[in-house]
């Protein structure tokens, strides 16, 4: 007899995003001739930089020669690309060693993968409104969850709480969904609060790029003692485009240590790197060649052409929102406008509403959380002409 894991009951079904199809089709079905802006998409729609499909060209190339053709590599990247990410991070002043850097193919594997090293025990510490991903992993294992609540009154920013206990934190920054970015203060009392309770922090830097305001951090190890405390979790797919190419990385300190039940104490660099050694067989050759291009000056340019792209439709959105006296979040270092729904709809009101009388299909805040409810996340990721058409719309819409 198999038993298949009880903790699989547990989850909730995702229904959020074919939920908004469903009802989109439904919509389409009885009006075929309104055009939809689409504003929910989570994903890029600007292709690869042309330097990251030269090195890939190249590498793929290398492939088809007896010489230069490679089999396995090192489960955790290749050493050009460490050495990339080390001059990366030394960009915004932060010294890593190559080692504590594994390549992977995306956050979303790393922070499920992650919950290997630690014990189930553990009590775990999300925000809400929340990427889902942090949550279902956990109910996965059968962990003990609590929520800290984002609100406007601390801008979806939850701070740490000396009465709640945690030994694990999920911190987002710049959020998805809401947009918002701790600064480093902020990230600094989380720090202190972690080394107290002798917490780790998982923190996802997914979004870091997207930071334009100089004076918040881009990585939690620019704040003091991190390094004993946090795990950073980072990616391509919104940075560079690479969401269908799949490439990410997660710093892994190598001071960082906890111990175990019993009392061992094991470094959780060894640990990641004995874990992804045993199960993963590392990313290919010719993406690791592509992701290495973009840390190049060359692509860092066209990628921050494309992240500029995105800044001005969330900028354009965020201008309309503000002349509506609609009050948001994010837009400003994010990809994401995190909306209040008007004259107090619930969010699934405000997603009936935009798509019968705008013809703009969003994503429900309560899809990310109850924290969400009433909330509303628009995207920047359409095309500057469908975010533009969209601005038009909310612009007719009755003042608030
Ligand atoms: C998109 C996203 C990621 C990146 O996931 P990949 O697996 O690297 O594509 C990670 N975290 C958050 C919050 C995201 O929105």
């Amino acid at each position: 007899m198999a038993w298949v894991n009880e903790n699989y009951a547990a989850l909730e079904d995702s229904y959020l995003f074919s939920e908004v199809a469903h009802r989109v089709a439904a919509f389409t079905a009885v009006h075929p001739e309104k055009k939809i802006i689409r504003l929910g998409i989570g994903d890029v729609t600007l292709p690869l930089a042309p330097v990251v499909v030269e090195a890939m060209q190249r590498a793929v190339f290398e492939m088809g020669v007896k010489e230069t053709f490679r089999g396995y590599g090192p489960e955790q990247g290749y050493d050009f690309l460490h050495e990339a990410l080390v001059k990366y991070y030394a960009g915004f002043g932060v010294s890593l060693e190559s080692s504590e850097i594994f390549i992977s193919d995306g956050a979303k594997s790393d922070c499920g993968n992650i919950t290997d090293i630690f014990d189930d025990a553990n009590i775990i510490l999300v925000p809400d409104p929340v990427y889902p991903v942090y949550l279902d992993t956990n109910i996965m294992r059968g962990r003990r969850i609590i929520f800290m609540k984002g609100s406007p009154e601390n801008q979806f920013l939850p701070m740490p709480d000396d009465a709640v206990k945690a030994d694990i934190i999920y911190l987002c920054s710049p959020n998805n969904p809401t947009g918002a970015a701790y600064s480093k203060e902020q990230l600094e009392a989380w720090v202190a609060y972690a080394r107290k309770q002798d917490a780790v922090i998982l923190y996802d830097a997914a979004y870091e790029a997207f930071i334009g305001d100089e004076t918040l951090p881009r990585s939690i190890f620019l704040v003091e003692g991190a390094k004993e405390c946090a795990i950073e979790l980072c990616s391509l797919s919104k940075t560079a485009g690479f969401t269908g190419t799949r490439c990410g990385y997660t710093v892994v300190p190598k001071v960082l240590k906890r111990k175990t039940k019993t009392g061992k104490e094991l470094f959780l660099n060894k640990m990641w790197l004995r874990r992804q050694t045993t199960k993963f067989n590392g990313v290919p050759y010719i993406v690791q060649r592509g992701a290495e291009a973009v840390f190049t000056p060359e692509g860092q340019k066209q990628c921050r052409e494309n992240l500029a792209y995105y800044k001005e439709n969330a900028k354009l959105i965020g201008n309309v929102l503000e002349e509506k006296n609609i009050s948001y979040y994010g837009g400003k270092n994010s990809p994401y406008i995190w909306m209040q729904c008007p004259n107090h709809m619930k969010s699934w009101e405000f997603f009936d509403y935009l798509l019968e009388n705008l013809g703009i299909v969003g994503t429900p805040g309560s899809g990310f959380g109850s924290m969400g409810e009433g909330w509303f996340r628009l995207t920047a990721f359409a095309s500057r002409e469908a975010t533009q058409e969209a601005v038009e719309r909310f612009r007719s819409l009755p003042p608030q």
